[in-house]
């Protein structure tokens, strides 16, 4: 199997296998060693469809604690659809990680229920902005001591007027954390980001 060249556990190998996926796509080899081996931040410039949920995905479970039931794992989507899909798919590779959990986080549904869900405790939390936003200001989620922060589509986010809402977010995270950016491509706007919230970014382009 390919994918355990990239250094994946059983837990998700397993899970791998149960969907089908054969190969790792181009994304996912370039960037899954990398994001297992060492605690780096990432832009990553790949298109939807290339598979780069899976490649940011599969790391990020792999090197959640848990045993712990604190977020670690904060990925910020653009759009309720994504949020949910995002979720899905997480949940999905994770099946037999056994403890781990995945909430979404998303605007035009109860905050308190999403709010409960996240006190059961949820390790990965994967949010659109403006409603994480609300929650970090009402206390409902804590996110001051993640790992790791994943910005999916980071320029449509940022076409879509985030950029004020992704910043109040991340000033709640801690400095020490990686930060792994995914974007199809690289307007000044998210050079800013990156620039304002990373340090030394590998680079990979599929
Ligand atoms: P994404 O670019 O993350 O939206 O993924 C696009 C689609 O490709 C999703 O339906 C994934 O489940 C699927 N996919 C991701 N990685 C692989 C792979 N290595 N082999 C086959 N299908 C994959």
């Amino acid at each position: 199997n390919k994918f355990e060249l990239l250094g994946l556990n059983t837990a998700l190998l397993k899970a791998i296998e149960d969907m089908g996926f054969t190969e790792p796509s181009e994304v996912q080899e370039k960037a899954i060693p990398i994001l297992l081996q060492e605690e780096t931040d990432m832009v990553a410039l790949a298109q939807t469809g290339t598979g780069k949920t899976a490649a940011f995905g599969f790391p990020l479970i792999q090197k959640i604690n848990i045993d712990s039931k604190k977020t670690q794992g904060l990925i910020l989507s653009p759009t309720r659809e994504l949020c949910l899909q995002i979720t899905n798919e997480l949940q999905n590779y994770s099946k037999y990680a056994r403890g781990l959990n995945t909430v979404a986080i998303y605007g035009g549904a109860s905050i308190t229920d999403q709010a409960n869900q996240i006190k059961r405790g949820a390790q990965i939390i994967v949010a659109t902005p403006g409603r994480m936003q609300d929650m970090v200001n009402r206390r409902l989620v804590d996110i001051s001591s993640i790992d790791y922060c994943v910005l999916d589509e980071a320029d449509e986010m940022l076409n879509m007027g985030f950029f004020e809402d992704i910043t109040a977010i991340l000033s709640h995270t801690p400095k020490e954390k990686s930060t792994w950016l995914f974007s199809a491509t690289m307007p000044k706007e998210v050079s800013v980001i990156a620039k304002k919230f990373m340090n030394n970014p590998v680079e990979i382009t599929v």
